[in-house]
């Protein structure tokens, strides 16, 4: 019998439209004929607004690609934004969130595989409803999403392993909002201790959303301000000259580094806008760095990887500062993009892992670390 799979996408994260990408590639490798016999998809689609559909919407968000939005107050979607067939449409399809414990299909799945980015999904929240469901799923469990989800917690867990990187502070919403004082002298010490140029970041977000690089003063005000609208937690980092580095990690306690890869683009830094406009940014796999370096990226990769507690995968960013040879770790995603052209399957394709390969290697890796005592 075939192991059902279920297929977590969507959420409510700034990267909703990725996930949903990363969904349908999956879905395709585990169609593959190589998986095709052993598994199942059951999609469960998270809308933005929290709640999960199940059924055949979820299968039509999968197959559309598009986002799907049913109103609270009237359930009953719009014929126009599933098609023909929306009629065939019962409650069933329409699990609310509150409800999430009882419907049966999520009762009929043995692994469940969320592809989540961002927070509630990437960040550990979706990992203990899962781990409270006493069913196995890929990737990190509560604490190793959570740490690499948080700047903060994550570079205090690099510091603790010895990996170098960027000088940092750590910064709460507080000191930016509450007190009038408190704002000019956080603004003094973070040109004394970093100086410009700086990068201003909400600590719990991904695809660059929020992110600031600042080159004065006013610029720093200002990003400060603007990411304390995302997060109470917000990290500033000393702004370096680099070129940035990708390392994919695969496996539970013994994990494996992938080839290293390199992303090029012209502009400014790797911005949202640059992240995901076609053309705006190229993947250079493997990169062109000496084997010294490559060695190095892939060792400080599994240590980053231990260092949070990270399980299944997590692609690792660094920054290789070629003036001074020096490596710096940059950041650990533990759910990174998975769409056909994403970094972390295609570092794993140039590895000798195939897509469908690799969803398949990471199944097995989610039943393994299950199957372990507790
Ligand atoms: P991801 O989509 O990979 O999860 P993210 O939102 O977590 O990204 P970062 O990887 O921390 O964000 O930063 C995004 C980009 O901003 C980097 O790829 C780099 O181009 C630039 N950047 C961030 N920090 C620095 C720094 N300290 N010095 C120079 N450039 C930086
Ligand atoms: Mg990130
Ligand atoms: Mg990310
Ligand atoms: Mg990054």
């Amino acid at each position: 019998t075939k192991l059902r799979v279920g297929l977590l996408f969507g959420g409510c994260s700034g990267e909703h439209e990725v996930s949903i990408n990363s969904a349908r590639a999956i879905a395709k490798a585990l169609s593959a004929e190589q998986n095709a016999s052993k598994y199942e998809i059951l999609p469960f689609y998270i809308q933005k607004d929290g709640r999960w559909l199940a059924g055949n919407v979820s299968q039509q968000v999968l197959e559309s690609g598009q986002p799907l939005q049913l109103p609270r107050s009237n359930p009953e979607p719009q014929e126009n934004q599933l098609g023909s067939d929306s009629s065939q449409l019962s409650t069933a399809d329409r699990l609310s969130f509150s409800r999430w414990q009882s419907p049966s299909q999520v009762a009929e799945v043995d692994v469940w595989f969320p592809i989540l980015h961002g927070p509630n999904g990437e960040d550990g929240t979706v990992q203990g409803l899962l781990t409270l469901m006493q069913v196995p799923f890929v990737g990190s469990g509560v604490l190793g999403s959570a740490m690499g989800m948080d700047k903060i917690a994550m570079k205090m867990a690099f510091a603790q392993a010895g990996l170098p990187q960027v000088k940092y502070m750590a910064v709460n919403r507080s000191q930016i909002w509450s007190n009038p004082c408190v704002f000019p002298k956080l603004c003094d010490q973070i040109e004394l201790n970093l100086g410009y140029p700086c990068f201003i970041k909400p600590a719990n977000l991904g695809s660059s959303v929020g992110i600031a690089k600042a080159r004065s003063r006013q610029e720093l005000e200002t990003a400060l301000d603007n990411a304390a609208s995302y997060d109470r937690r917000i990290i500033v980092e000393a702004g370096v000259i680099a070129r940035e580095l990708e390392c994919a990690v695969l496996g539970n306690d013994q994990p494996q580094a992938s080839v290293v890869g390199e992303i090029t683009y012209s502009s400014d830094f790797y911005d949202y806008e640059t992240k995901y406009t076609q053309g705006k940014a190229d993947l250079v796999i493997p990169a062109t760095v000496s084997d010294a370096v490559t060695r190095q990226i892939q060792e400080m990769a599994l240590q980053a990887f231990a260092a949070i507690d990270a399980g299944g995968l997590a692609r690792v960013d660094f920054f290789y500062v070629e003036a001074t040879g020096e490596v710096l770790i940059n950041e650990i995603n533990t759910l990174p993009g998975f769409t056909a052209t994403s970094m972390y399957p295609l570092l794993w394709a140039h590895s000798g892992v195939s897509f469908p390969e690799l969803v398949d290697r990471l199944i097995q890796l989610a039943l393994e670390r299950r199957s372990t005592p507790e």
